[in-house]
């Protein structure tokens, strides 16, 4: 459950500078696509999102449609994925223990 905070202008301020540390908003394509030209994606958007057991769901309530699921390990996985992109350029000699040490990780 979340507390409620009595809003003051120090936590008005802490808000805003939350806010902006959002480097790209998160859309459901459909809405975009469906986007009236008199609204913004922010006045449009019909967003729930959730917990799930292994992250953050999140989900569009016109559409009824998934658009993400946050993985706890998602950034981790993102990492493992670049990893991949420069595979070719580790030394072969390297990949065997690499490749071990990634299985053992479950990746
Ligand atoms: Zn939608």
């Amino acid at each position: 459950m979340v507390e409620r905070i009595k809003e003051t202008k120090e936590t008005k301020k802490m808000n805003k500078d939350e806010k902006k540390k959002i480097e790209a908003y998160i859309h459901c394509r459909k809405c975009i696509d469906e986007l009236p030209k008199d609204k913004s994606p922010q006045e449009f958007s019909a967003i729930e999102v959730g917990y799930t057991a292994d992250g953050v769901l999140i989900w569009c309530k016109r559409h009824d449609c998934k658009i993400t699921h946050l993985d706890n390990n998602f950034k981790y996985k993102e990492a493992v994925d670049l990893l991949m992109d420069y595979w070719d350029s580790i030394p072969d000699e390297a990949k065997p223990e690499l490749h071990k040490a990634l299985e053992s990780l479950g990746v």
